[in-house]
């Protein structure tokens, strides 16, 4: 039988546990407060903004909502994210991406304080992680590891292939794969649109985590029996439904599924463990921040 991994139970637990370290942060007179800032009309974006505020309100935390006209000269959103730096009462920033054309967007990921980058994309943050010594796992990439971890999948020893090499999944997903640590220890290949022969790489692995942005382009030939697949992609295909579309993952799922030990689906995977894993970055930023020992799980 296949384990097909319930990524909203998942999630639901690390939210339950945050709620412990919410109710201590109130002891100590700390509410976290996460501000979002959106600097774009994109109605994906919009959507994605008001879910984080959404999931925000339902654990207790502040959620803070600044929209910038996506016109506005750049200096508006640098001046934005200078205000929140100083706003001691912000413990996370969020700034939504992507920002329009004429915003340098390595500019924005640098001008956040780093205590308050809860993405985990500020240089500062990057080089903790790869160090070994991270601060704010990035969101993607350590749901993936809670995931593996509540579904009881051994990463210690385990060949484990990521496919992607972004700088918000691929790479961050490799680093915690490998690292000396609980949830890593795995021996990791990583592959792009430039590897040679991906079938055979996925074909080798214990544990494959697909993050390329390509629908179902990993189907049951390209994995061995018993392999664990973690389904990162969410990708809009046209489909004859009520909005024209639906959401399909960088993996054919049934195929796959006849495959593996255990597998996520798309949606009901990845996804909600991305946004719980912001909850807890915020929740950590504020303990912190404010000296206070939450006890994260
Ligand atoms: P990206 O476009 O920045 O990177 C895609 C990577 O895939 C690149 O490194 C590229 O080299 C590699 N790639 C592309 N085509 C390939 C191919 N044919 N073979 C092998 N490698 C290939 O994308 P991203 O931001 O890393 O996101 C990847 C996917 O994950 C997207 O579908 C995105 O929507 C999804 N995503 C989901 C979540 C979530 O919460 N579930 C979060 C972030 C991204």
């Amino acid at each position: 039988m296949t384990d097909v991994i319930d990524g909203n139970a998942v999630a639901e637990s690390v939210r339950d546990d945050l709620g412990g370290c919410i109710d201590t942060l109130a002891a100590a007179g700390v509410t976290p407060t996460l501000a979002t800032v959106l600097m774009s009309d994109d109605p994906a974006s919009e959507t994605y903004v008001s879910m984080k505020q959404q999931d925000c309100e339902e654990v207790g935390i502040e959620a803070r909502d600044i929209e910038l006209d996506p016109d506005a000269p750049a200096d508006r959103l640098f001046e934005t994210i200078d205000d929140l730096n100083a706003d001691p009462d912000v413990n996370g920033i969020l700034v939504q991406m992507p920002v329009p054309d004429h915003v340098d967007d390595r500019r924005v990921l640098r001008r956040i304080d780093p205590m308050k980058d809860v993405d985990g994309f500020h240089p500062e943050n990057v080089g903790r992680l790869v160090a070994g010594n991270a601060r704010y796992k990035p969101c993607t990439p350590h749901g993936v590891q809670k995931v593996l971890a509540a579904a009881d999948v051994e990463t210690e020893g385990a060949d484990a292939v990521v496919v992607g090499r972004s700088d918000i999944v691929g790479k961050p997903m490799a680093n915690l794969l490998f690292q000396k640590a609980e949830g890593g220890n795995a021996t990791v290949t990583v592959c792009h649109s430039r590897t040679a022969d991906l079938a055979a790489k996925t074909g080798a692995a214990d544990i494959v985590v697909a993050a390329a942005g390509v629908p179902e382009m990993i189907d049951g030939s390209m994995l061995s029996e018993g392999v664990t697949v973690i389904d990162v992609g969410i990708n809009r295909v046209e489909a004859d439904t009520e909005k024209g579309y639906e959401l399909v993952g960088d993996v054919d799922f049934e195929s796959a599924k006849a495959k593996a030990g255990a597998i996520t689906p798309v949606p009901g995977g990845v996804g909600p463990m991305t946004r719980a894993m912001l909850l807890y970055n915020t929740v950590k930023a504020a303990g912190l921040q404010a000296d206070v020992d939450v006890s994260l799980p």
